[in-house]
């Protein structure tokens, strides 16, 4: 008998379970609304129009190899997206402060800065929002963090627990970390204003407590890349120390290329070089170096004034299609006279909407009409309350289940 038949089986992750049960309804009607990946009208995958001319210019560069990249990653990548999220101007990325490292989209971006976090700095617990999604607590625990949780989403407005967050933060140990989503909170759509960021960065600097920005959807939410970064500046510009993981994935639809980056703002130029000394010891044994395709892709459009201002015009196209379906769906809705308030669509931002559907009304909607959804209802998957089997540190059914 196998050596592994005591192993049993793992649970399918809920989003690609939702995939799983999709590919195999043969209605030709199904729509599956699980998967986080933008789609075109026609329900198809978008390779943008700039990614294809960047391609085109680096098969066509006759001095390309295919030579191992440094361990850090690409350099014009890693200049390229340090602007990105901070600005062109960034003071930190002046003063060399910043130190950036290409890593595997943005879970690998979030895996290798925990990892760092858990070997060099003294505080160890991460809080993460309440709910959030449903890799983080797996990531920051593999990586060797305690996990705590903050309030975030309040069911009862749909919209920000703003009391509720600032009481959690204010209660949490000196120097604790900080998980933030940059923009377009995953999966709630809800964001702090910018007062409300203003409120949260004086709190956490008067705390000592480490921002570790995620940003997976810059450009995505408003269709404006430095609109999405205006919470990330606004910590970087208090000459603060700050964390932030970058995604490629949405707003240069380059999902498969697994393309992002870590940077670490340091308080000197001094400190981001041994920080970076010791990010390389973080990487080198956990896979050496970083592919090189999609970041040169990244760097191609980044370094190009004409791909760059391309690229911002389809991105604010898909940015822009995003709010114009939120708008029809919830015109649709309406003009049906379906009972309850569905405003929550249009104000939630960036790919995901919170429907308020709950686990039986879902079912319907796959059984009915081969819709394909998050198997409890977006609302109720995260319980918004415990759910009584989980295992994970929040409690939520999204990140245990
Ligand atoms: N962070 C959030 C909040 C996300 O929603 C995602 C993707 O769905 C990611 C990070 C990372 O995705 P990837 O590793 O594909 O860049």
């Amino acid at each position: 008998s196998s050596v592994f038949s005591q192993i049993a089986r793992a649970p399918e992750d809920p989003i690609l379970g939702v995939t799983v049960a999709y590919n195999k309804d043969s209605d030709t009607s199904k729509l599956n609304l699980g998967v986080g990946a933008y789609r075109t009208e026609e329900g198809k995958p978008l390779v943008l129009n700039v990614v294809r001319q960047a391609e085109q210019k680096l098969v066509n560069d006759p001095s390309r190899v295919k030579e191992y990249l440094p361990i850090v990653g690409l350099a014009d990548f890693n200049k390229g997206s340090a602007k990105l999220i901070f600005g062109a101007d960034s003071p930190a990325i002046q003063e060399n402060r910043v130190t950036t490292v290409q890593c595997l989209s943005g879970t690998g971006s979030l895996r290798v800065g925990g990892e760092f976090l858990a070997k060099h700095y003294y505080e160890k617990t991460v809080y993460i929002p309440s709910p959030t999604w449903g890799n983080h607590p797996k990531i920051f625990t593999l990586a060797g963090l305690s996990v705590k949780t903050y309030r975030y989403y309040d069911p009862a407005t749909r919209g920000l627990d703003f009391q509720g967050l600032l009481e959690d933060l204010g209660n949490a140990p000196t120097g604790a970390i900080v998980l933030l989503h940059a923009c377009a909170h995953n999966p709630t759509g809800v964001d702090p204003t910018l007062d409300q960021w203003e409120q949260i960065r004086k709190l956490m600097r008067s705390k000592g407590l480490l921002p570790f920005f995620d940003s997976a959807y810059q450009g995505f939410a408003s269709g404006s890349l430095d609109a999405d970064a205006q919470s990330v500046r606004m910590f970087v510009a208090d000459g603060g120390e700050c964390f932030a993981a970058q995604s490629y994935a949405k707003n240069m639809g380059l999902y498969g290329e697994r393309v992002g980056a870590l940077s670490i703002v340091c308080k000197t130029a001094d400190v981001a070089s041994r920080v970076e000394s010791q990010l390389k010891l973080v990487i080198r044994p956990m896979y050496s170096s970083p592919p090189l395709h999609g970041a040169s892709i990244v760097a191609t459009i980044l370094k190009d004034s004409n791909l760059y201002n391309e690229w911002t015009v389809e991105l604010k196209a898909m940015a822009d299609r995003i709010i114009s379906m939120r708008k029809q769906l919830l015109e649709a809705l309406q003009a049906r006279g379906t009972p309850g308030d569905w405003t929550h669509i249009i104000k939630q931002i960036g790919m995901f909407t919170f429907t308020g559907l709950n686990a039986e009304q879902v079912a319907f909607m796959t059984r009915e009409y081969h819709i394909y959804m998050t198997s409890d209802g977006l609302e109720n998957q995260h319980g918004w309350s415990k759910f009584k089997d989980c295992t994970s540190s929040c409690g939520c059914y999204a990140c245990c289940c």
